[in-house]
């Protein structure tokens, strides 16, 4: 049997339509930017494998450090235990945040690490007696896939079979020129009630590479900050240098109280989540009283092998290299969007440093459902890119590392599919 039919036979993948899908393509070795089929065919990552790999896959740098540490420590419980890796990391990042970023709590994806951002605000405000429950976010935002997550996510398609079970939020727009007035209004009248603002900032990944200003986010942020409103960042996409900045929230002055970081923190590696805050924060939960405790804890925590790929993907990222090629590919994305941005099957070309996002012209049918997300697809894949639109919306956000030539073959293969799909 193949591989492919044996995956067929126990294996139920994530973001598939059971009846109509085809089956998955069976990756067997990767490097660089670049992924090999069982027959040797190369695939360009263009999309960093969810989002996730930063340096390429099966860095031999990345490689080697995980393999030491494996021989060391492989796990060790992350309560009333510590270890190397975990502190050197939190010490680490924590340097290269916004300073008032002063503590570092692990779990193991950007999930967790936003459920865990939204335990904190609400146990913060909990923890002095005080009851504000409700959490501001953005109406097409995307935080995870488990059901705090959820809840703080748009509704759509995608959560519509637990909507009812799902805690209220207060959903607001993008800021924009319009509308940041009415916005600031509507926090000022039930302040009292919001715990948090929980967002993802410059960019709504999952949405559709959805991209907003920072100077209205940083308005918006001084305004929740003037009436209590707690402040999540989301960087779980957005950090590590997709936004042509280290983190996104370098492009604002205002700065959150709590971040939330995973996929390109291990460089794409390993499953690690981090949530860090204020020291503000940490302090409502300082106490002789066991019930002001955050009682959160995963399994894998901290993992020592987790941490010591972030570890070693922090040197990679930190490296001039890295910033040299992080500026070429958005200098690349901008050259393109100009050739493209008049194209009539066209409708918008938006970009925010590697990210680059293309909605197709549709018509009418703008649905995540319609067919040509499909046919997208598989015109990319058939000519060797891994490209996963998101209903009509084409995007671009490849690990660092890409070729020149790579990233234009990318180019030119969108280029003739404007032409022929
Ligand atoms: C992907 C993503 C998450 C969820 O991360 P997982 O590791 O997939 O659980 C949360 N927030 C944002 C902004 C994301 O893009």
């Amino acid at each position: 049997m193949s591989l492919v039919e044996r995956d067929l036979k126990v294996i139920w993948h994530p973001y598939t339509q059971m009846q109509t899908a085809q089956p998955p393509v069976p990756i067997v070795r990767g490097e660089g930017a670049c992924l090999y089929d069982e027959d040797g065919k190369k695939y360009i990552d263009a999309v960093s494998s969810w989002w996730v790999n930063i340096h390429g896959h099966a860095h031999p740098y990345i490689a080697k450090k995980v393999a030491e540490q494996l021989t060391k420590l492989e796990h060790v419980i992350f309560a009333g235990f510590t270890h190397p890796t975990a502190v050197e990391l939190a010490e680490r990042l924590l340097a290269i945040l916004p300073d008032n970023q002063q503590k570092a709590f692990y779990s193991d994806n950007g999930s967790t690490a936003t459920e865990v951002a939204i335990k904190m605000c609400l146990q913060y405000w909990n923890n002095q007696g005080n009851q504000r429950t409700k959490i501001l976010a953005f109406k097409n935002a995307y935080h995870g896939d488990t059901f705090g997550a959820m809840a703080v996510s748009g509704r759509s398609a995608f959560t519509a079979p637990f909507d009812s079970l799902l805690f209220e939020v207060e959903f607001i727009d993008l800021p924009e020129e319009n509308n940041i007035g009415s916005i600031k209004y509507l926090v000022s009248s039930i302040k009292n009630e919001l715990a948090c603002f929980i967002f993802e900032p410059l960019v709504q990944g999952a949405s559709g590479m959805l991209m907003y200003e920072a100077r209205y986010l940083n308005q918006l942020m001084a305004h929740c900050r003037k009436e209590g409103v707690l402040l999540i960042a989301d960087e779980v996409f957005t950090g590590f240098g997709r936004t042509g900045k280290r983190f996104a929230c370098d492009h604002i002055t205002e700065q959150p109280d709590i971040m939330c970081f995973s996929k390109g923190l291990t460089g794409g590696t390993m499953a690690l989540g981090l949530t860090t805050c204020t020291q503000a924060i940490f302090d409502a939960f300082l106490s002789d009283d066991k019930l002001k405790t955050l009682f959160h804890g995963h399994s894998f925590t901290a993992n020592p092998v987790a941490c010591s790929a972030a570890l070693a993907s922090m040197d990679l990222f930190l490296e001039t290299e890295t910033t040299a090629n992080i500026q070429r590919i958005t200098e690349a994305h901008s050259q393109f969007a100009l050739k493209i941005k008049d194209h009539p099957k066209i409708k918008t070309v938006r970009q925010t440093g590697t990210i680059i996002a293309m909605e197709w012209e549709t018509g009418n049918n703008t649905s995540y459902f319609n067919s040509l997300r499909d046919r997208l697809y598989h015109y990319f894949l058939d000519a060797g890119i891994i490209l996963r639109p998101l209903g009509n919306i084409i995007y671009i956000l490849p690990p660092y590392c890409i070729t020149n030539a790579d990233l234009n073959y990318i180019y030119s293969k969108i280029e003739q599919a404007l032409k022929e799909i």
